[in-house]
């Protein structure tokens, strides 16, 4: 058995597989297993998250503690705030796990929306359960249609449910909430999964922050990579093989059976079947030659849409943690353990995302800030810190032809300004910058025009229909070749849901 790729959900569904009898080798084309959930030490005796940070979908899935991740030295330490708004003028928000927590800050702010807060929470709640528990198995319309009819808030009458999960998230704050950090917090975490803030049937992506209230968000001690490197352990701890810069060059088909794989280096390694973690286009389009799908499927795979990015992310050594304007201390707090919201404003993520849809990158980004050194002594030196920048909006394909190689420079400068504007204090004090641009994102990653959710997370690519409704299931026409990763259900982001699937799809197959 072969697994191509050694993203989260390949090795997920490599470690299942490997503990239900099956001899998996996996195979990665860099020089470090984990895809995007990996960490590395760029800059001496500084350890950056290379990819992903916030990890919190896992933990809707029994992954970490079946596996006893624990005891390949995966340790979860909690993000509590897990996001926090350092607004510029008045009170700061925080977002807790604890919901009366996070009421009593967005009451310093607004009281009216301390109240509608606690409502939306009520009113999301059982309709995002019952949406993660179906992110757990290979989906069906039907399923789909059951699960998000069925299960009204308590407050919500079917209908008016149904109708606010069509419509788009800067909707539902709008309707929801009064006040402007209020509106623009929410806004910007919707942001994070790419859609834009008028996308239709988009309102999930803040829906789901019910979830978060009850499982909460986390990093892994040592680095966002460490869960990788437990999977790794994992896997070769039950007699898996794990190969590192071994490209899948093709996978090899006769009679639309699985026959082989074939490294870059020109070594046929012969098995019966293959699950692929690697981009679906990368999987149909390229490892395999094109007389062995249909064509229509073939052109289905080819339509999928990776859209032009999103983002782009600057991982920092610096001297000092940020001190928010508002908040005189310096002093690791509850403002650096989680995603710091650097949002100027609703307008202003619209503007960016108006700017990327122009094909331009943003005039002023809009900056998640990640600090985990404040809560995890291995990622820095004593007295110094690591500070990762994620930034939106930054398209893949510039308008003006600029290339980004050209431009990565003067792009970081901005999102680095949009730090100070919320920092002052940071200005001098980064010590090392390595940038990743859309472009870096896929040449490092293979993550297709630096979209790291692979395909655009739109209703139109979700549940049934990812990568396409014929591949949905994790199976493909071919005998033995099965996919894996965000290219399918239930896409992007930490989750492990897929390799979860994905295995089962395999071992229910024999
Ligand atoms: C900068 C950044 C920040 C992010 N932040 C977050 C976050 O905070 N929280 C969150 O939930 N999500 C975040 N994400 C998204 C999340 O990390 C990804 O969606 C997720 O990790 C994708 O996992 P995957 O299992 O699909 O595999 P991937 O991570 O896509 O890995 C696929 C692997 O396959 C390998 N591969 C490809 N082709 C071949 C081949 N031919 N042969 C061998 N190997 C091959 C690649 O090298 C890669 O290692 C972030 C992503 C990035 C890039």
């Amino acid at each position: 058995m072969a697994v191509v790729g050694s993203g989260h959900n390949a090795l997920i569904c490599a470690c299942y597989l490997q503990r239900a009898g099956h001899r998996v080798t996996v195979f990665e084309r860099s020089r470090q297993v984990g895809g995007a959930v990996c960490t590395e030490e760029l800059y001496p005796g500084f350890r950056y998250d290379v990819g992903s940070s916030a990890h919190i979908m896992i933990h809707t899935t029994p992954v970490v503690q079946e596996l006893e991740l624990h005891r390949f030295g995966l340790v979860y330490l909690d993000l509590d705030p897990w996001a926090y708004y350092p607004t510029p003028e008045g009170p700061h928000l925080a977002f807790y796990r604890d919901l009366d927590r996070t009421c009593a800050s967005i009451a310093q702010v607004s009281p009216e929306d301390a109240d509608a807060y606690r409502r939306f929470i009520k009113d999301w709640g059982p309709l995002t359960e019952a949406v993660f528990a179906l992110f757990q198995e290979a989906p069906t319309p039907l399923a789909l249609l059951r699960r998000m009819v069925g299960v009204p808030g308590p407050r919500q009458p079917v209908a008016a449910g149904l109708q606010e999960i069509l419509q788009s998230y800067g909707d539902v704050i709008q309707r929801r909430f009064r006040s402007a950090p209020v509106r623009a917090a929410l806004l910007w975490l919707g942001a994070q999964s790419g859609p834009g803030p008028d996308e239709r049937g988009s309102a999930p992506f803040i829906g789901w922050h019910a979830v978060v209230h009850r499982v909460g968000a986390k990093h892994p001690r040592g680095g966002s990579g460490m869960l990788t490197q437990a999977l790794a352990q994992r896997l070769l701890a039950d007699g898996g093989v794990l190969r590192t810069e071994a490209e899948v060059a093709s996978i090899e088909v006769a009679e639309a059976r699985v026959r082989a794989v074939v490294l870059a280096s020109g070594e046929r390694l012969p098995c019966s079947r293959v699950v692929s973690g690697a981009h679906v286009r990368t999987t149909l389009l390229e490892l395999l030659a094109p007389e062995h799908l249909p064509a229509a499927l073939r052109e289905a795979v080819a339509a999928t849409r990776v859209g032009n990015g999103f983002g782009m992310a600057l991982r920092c050594a610096a001297e000092e943690l940020p001190r928010y304007r508002g908040a005189p201390t310096g002093e690791p707090g509850d403002m650096h353990a989680g995603l710091q919201l650097l949002v100027t404003s609703e307008d202003a993520v619209r503007r960016a995302h108006a700017e990327f849809l122009l094909g331009q990158s943003a005039s002023q980004p809009q900056v998640i800030a990640m600090t985990f050194s404040a809560i995890d002594g291995e990622l820095a030196p004593p007295g110094k810190h690591v500070i990762y920048l994620w930034s939106q909006y930054h398209p893949y394909a510039l308008a003006d032809g600029e290339r980004w190689d050209d431009i990565r420079e003067r792009e970081a400068d901005r999102i680095c300004e949009q730090l100070y504007r919320f920092a002052p204090n940071m200005r001098g004090k980064l010590l090392h910058r390595h940038i990743q641009s859309p472009l870096d994102l896929e040449r490092r990653f293979g993550l297709l025009r630096g979209n790291v959710m692979h395909l655009e997370m739109s209703l139109d690519q979700m549940f049934a229909f990812r990568p396409t409704p014929a591949l949905s299931r994790y199976r493909t026409p071919i005998a033995g070749l099965y996919l894996t990763g965000a290219s399918t259900h239930p896409g992007g982001g930490v989750f492990g849901a897929s390799g979860y699937a994905a295995a089962r799809a395999v071992l229910k197959d024999g």
